[in-house]
């Protein structure tokens, strides 16, 4: 075997830019640690129920996405979200109130006061912002639409997408768009009514029916034997050929290298060859999640679960910060007469939830959801997912950490980062992110594609 990039990280970062370099006429190794490829991008079916320990969703309205999955294959196979999804759901003061997913959804529903709803409508004739001073989501939403719809349906949007705090992530680091919609426009409103104009409505989310675990498995058979499990990359060294790379199997050699971890192992291996890129992938945390799958039979569950699920306001007496309704989202989740849902609890509001043992995370997020959901019985199956280090924040001073990364593969010729920490933690983001990197790669290996041998010792 002979690579010309050796590829560290086998989530679908890594696995994405390895296929984009093959696609490209290079050799890639792909090497991970884990004894499965495919990161956090985990489905596993038991007892006829579908659990996705990471991601669920695919987020086609990034710039892109679909013709990335297209080009997998894997358009054709997607599943919409089912016709049951009819509205969304937040939870305030211990109660749930369901909100349409028409467009004027909060205009027509009293979850927020008609005091909150004036200000909403007000956002499109509000002076855009002066100067650059950057702001967290909390302050840039406070300011264009009202504080309470800052408190009350962004919070809650920060702590589901990105398990984060709304008054810690950076508008330009999480929601660059909402920023650049403001600059270019004026107004968020009025940007998303032209856009609309003569925009045909598509189709934004989906999965597939053994659900996103299908899109590693897709990349991995692409790749074949270019990709190696259980390889632990430990350090890297600049050689006059290009690296040298130490594993816990032996030592590699490659003419360039893609980083393709999460924050903190990017930041180690950096730290050797360039401490401006080691300094800003250490400022980047990533707080634990967790997530609790459970199922029950149908006529357990008063609720009638007819939406993608619901987001919560911060609550110190509650630990779910998000619940998905995973059965009425997508076909083949749970057998027919029982329903799944996936709660998530931890992040950058509740750290401490890392240390509850897997018994008393389960029983709290049973007795949350029964008393929402009207849940009687106990679940018929349950399981959990700790991932040590959940989402990384795009917390305030982020874009300038993204310069510092971007900026390795000029500091230290053949030297690439990618990741969910740069420009989008979504699956989507990550597809694109990888398409980006795999070209500038060949554009700079260019025809000097040599073929090193990889084992030297
Ligand atoms: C609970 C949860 C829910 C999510 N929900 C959604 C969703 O619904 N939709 C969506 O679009 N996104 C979602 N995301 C985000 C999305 O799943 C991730 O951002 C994306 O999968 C990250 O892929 P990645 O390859 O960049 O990183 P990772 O998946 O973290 O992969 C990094 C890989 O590097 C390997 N590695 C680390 N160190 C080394 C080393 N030294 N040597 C070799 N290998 C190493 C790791 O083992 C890992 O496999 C979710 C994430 C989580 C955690």
């Amino acid at each position: 075997m002979t690579a010309d990039v050796i590829v560290i990280g086998g989530g679908i970062s890594g696995l994405a830019t390895a296929n984009g370099l093959l696609q490209r006429g290079l050799e890639p190794l792909v090497l991970e640690r884990q004894a499965k490829p495919g990161g956090n991008a985990i489905s596993e079916r038991f007892d006829g129920f579908l659990m996705e320990h990471g991601p669920t969703t695919f987020n086609a309205s990034v710039p892109g996405a679909s013709e990335h999955i297209g080009a997998l294959g894997l358009l054709e196979n997607a599943h919409d979200l089912g016709s049951d999804v009819k509205r969304r759901y937040l939870r305030d003061q211990g109660q749930l109130t369901g909100i349409s997913a028409h467009p004027a959804g909060f205009m027509l529903s009293n979850y927020l006061s008609p005091k909150a709803r004036v200000s909403l409508l007000m956002e499109a004739l509000r002076p855009r912002k002066r100067g650059d001073e950057e702001e967290s989501i909390h302050q840039f939403t406070s300011r264009r639409f009202g504080r309470e719809f800052a408190d009350k349906v962004i919070e809650p949007m920060a702590a589901g997408l990105f398990m984060g705090d709304s008054k810690c992530l950076s508008i330009n680091g999480a929601f660059a768009r909402l920023a650049d919609m403001e600059r270019q426009h004026g107004s968020i409103i009025r940007a998303i009514l032209k856009a609309r104009k003569g925009s045909e409505p598509g189709r934004h989310l989906y999965s597939w029916r053994d659900g996103i675990g299908v899109i590693p498995r897709v990349l991995v058979q692409r790749l074949g034997k270019r990709v190696k499990t259980g390889v632990a990359v430990l350090g890297l060294r600049k050689t006059t050929r290009g690296f040298e790379v130490k594993t816990n199997t032996g030592m590699l050699q490659a003419r360039a290298i893609v980083l393709a971890v999460q924050p903190h192992v990017a930041a180690e291996l950096l730290e050797p060859l360039d401490v401006e890129g080691a300094n800003a992938a250490a400022g980047i945390s990533a707080p634990p999640v967790n997530v609790v799958f459970l199922g029950y039979r149908r006529e357990q569950v008063d609720h009638p679960l007819d939406g993608l699920g619901f987001l919560a306001t911060k609550d110190p007496s509650r630990i779910i910060s998000g619940a998905q309704f995973l059965s009425t989202m997508y076909e083949g989740r749970a057998p027919e007469g029982y329903v799944a849902i996936s709660a998530y609890a931890g992040g950058a509001r509740n750290p401490e939830l890392a240390g509850w043992d897997e018994a008393r995370l389960v029983a709290e997020t049973h007795h949350e959801l029964s008393d929402l959901l009207g849940i009687k019985g106990t679940p018929v199956v349950q399981r959990t997912r700790r991932w040590a280090l959940g989402l990384p924040q795009y917390e305030l001073g982020h874009p300038g950490r993204v310069v510092h990364l971007r900026g390795t593969s000029q500091r230290v010729p053949g030297l690439y980062v990618t990741g969910n920490f740069l420009s989008g933690v979504s699956v989507a983001n990550c597809l694109s992110n990888a398409a980006e990197t795999a070209a500038q790669v060949r554009e700079v290996l260019g025809g000097q594609v040599t073929g090193l041998p990889s084992k030297t010792g």
